[in-house]
Parts: C-alpha cells; sequence; structure tokens
C-alpha cells in the first residue's frame, strides 16, 4: 500500500467498515459487545500506530477513529504538550493537544483508558512539571 495515498486513512477505515460494520465506524458502543469493542479498539490502535509513522501528508488525521482534517491544523501550532513538555509537535500530537490538551505520547501513558478521570481533571504529578 502506497503510504503517501491521500486517500490512506480513508482506505484503512473502510477496511474496518468492512469488517466490522459500518456501524463500528459511527458508533462503537451501539448495538456492540465488549469483545468486538476490545479487538476494534486494539485494531484503531494499530491504525493509529501506523499513521503516527506514515501519516505527514494525508488530508486527515484519524484519532479513535474520528476523521479530523488537517486544515484545521494548520493554524499557527506553536504549542508545547503541557503535560511533558513535548515542543516541535507533529499533527497527530496537535490532534490529541486539541482533543485531550496532551501529546499522543501521554494520551497513551496517562489518558487512555482513563478519560473520566482525565476529564475531571486529574493530572500527572498533580500539574506540578
Ligand atoms: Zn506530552
Amino acid at each position: 500500500m502506497n503510504k503517501k495515498d491521500p486517500n490512506y486513512v480513508v482506505k484503512l477505515e473502510k477496511a474496518i467498515a468492512d469488517k466490522y460494520g459500518k456501524e463500528a465506524i459511527q458508533n462503537p458502543k451501539a448495538d456492540w459487545s465488549d469483545n468486538k469493542e476490545k479487538q476494534y479498539q486494539k485494531e484503531v490502535k494499530e491504525i493509529n500506530r501506523r499513521l503516527y509513522q506514515s501519516d505527514q501528508s494525508s488530508e486527515k488525521v484519524n484519532v479513535d477513529g474520528v476523521l479530523i482534517s488537517k486544515k484545521l491544523l494548520t493554524r499557527e501550532a506553536n504549542c508545547t504538550c503541557p503535560i511533558c513538555g513535548k515542543y516541535n509537535l507533529n499533527s497527530r500530537d496537535e490532534v490529541f493537544i486539541l482533543k485531550w490538551l496532551c501529546c499522543e505520547k501521554c494520551y497513551i501513558q496517562y489518558v487512555e483508558g482513563r478519560e473520566d478521570r482525565w476529564k475531571k481533571g486529574w493530572r500527572p504529578n498533580n500539574g506540578k512539571c
């Protein structure tokens, strides 16, 4: 597969849709068994990993199965991760910053699977740097 293909994400999403049904893309929670949910999440993670490695030129960025246009991210992006202080963030990090207020690495380390805690304001080191 050509990794520079701008339709790469779309194709991956379609592959998931074919495998799990369109509902998986639209709403993983709806009519969804725990087992399937786990498989789906695993697949999404794998896709995200591949995107992380290959997606620098595609039109959209996939976060948790949500496609976000890169155009949304072409604002003056001069931010650093408030959690780990990482700067020079890539486009995927910026998506995570937009969504979770931390970079992708911090998301995986602190947020993933514990979104509720995060949304309630929990931060590593009690917010100290
Ligand atoms: Zn970070």
